[in-house]
């Protein structure tokens, strides 16, 4: 019988490496992952597509979501409405592939409430001096977004303990062979196998 997918949530500071983690990710492992696409009301950054990195959305437009219920869960993050569309992660999970949702921490702890098994994953840079090395690095924010989302970093090192296990993106090859590991035994726990639980159980006093 076929196992069902897993959902794993990758949350981390704004320039941990989330976005370039899980494109090694998927090109190393493309068969067993599926990540899902967000939706997003912040503008497409220079090399951005609409259904690539985001559905890149007006607020009326993510409004209209919330409403039809599409979504799986959704936050505001520095002044943005991002969320996760609820098809797509539906049919990937019966299909029985784990689907990797990149998320923010609020997102990410209601997800954790409606589907308990989800594996949440927290990728940090080994310092906080090299998140902001990265962060200005990328060059894709002004300094004032740079500054909130620094500023936000504080907050979500308060919940990051919350999350099943803390990824350190130092060196990127080990951190995604990390990830693959963690989500691998993932699938090995009990909690995750009550249906096979329930047959050997079945299975044993029918011998
Ligand atoms: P996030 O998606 O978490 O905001 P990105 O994937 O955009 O972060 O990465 C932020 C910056 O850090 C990018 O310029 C990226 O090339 C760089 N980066 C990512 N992982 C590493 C790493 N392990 N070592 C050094 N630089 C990295
Ligand atoms: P960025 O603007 O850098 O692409 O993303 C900003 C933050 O939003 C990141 O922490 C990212 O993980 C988070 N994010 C992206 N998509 C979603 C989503 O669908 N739901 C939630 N809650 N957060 C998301």
């Amino acid at each position: 019988m076929k196992q069902k997918g897993i959902l794993v949530v990758v949350s981390g500071f704004s320039g941990a490496g989330k976005g370039t983690l899980m494109k090694r990710l998927l090109e190393t492992y493309n068969e067993r992952y599926s990540l899902s696409i967000s939706a997003t009301t912040r503008a497409p950054r220079a090399g951005e597509e609409h259904g690539r990195e985001y559905f890149f959305l007006s607020k009326d437009q993510f409004q209209q979501m919330i409403r039809e219920e599409a979504l799986i869960e959704y936050a505001c993050y520095v002044e943005n409405y991002y969320g996760t569309p609820k098809s797509y992660v539906l049919e990937q999970m019966e299909a029985g592939r784990d689907v990797i949702l990149e998320i923010e921490i609020q997102g990410a702890l209601k997800v954790k409430e409606r589907f308990p098994d989800t594996l949440l994953l927290f990728v940090t840079p080994p310092t906080a001096g090299e998140l902001e090395n990265r962060l200005r690095g990328r060059g894709t924010e002004t300094e004032e977004v740079i500054h909130n989302r620094l500023k936000r970093a504080v907050e979500e090192a308060e919940l990051m303990d919350q999350y099943d296990y803390i990824l350190v993106n130092d060196d990127l090859d080990v951190c995604v062979q990390k990830m693959h590991e963690l989500i691998q035994a993932q699938h090995l726990r009990t909690d995750g196998n009550r249906e096979l639980i329930a047959r050997i159980r079945r299975e044993l006093r029918n011998l």
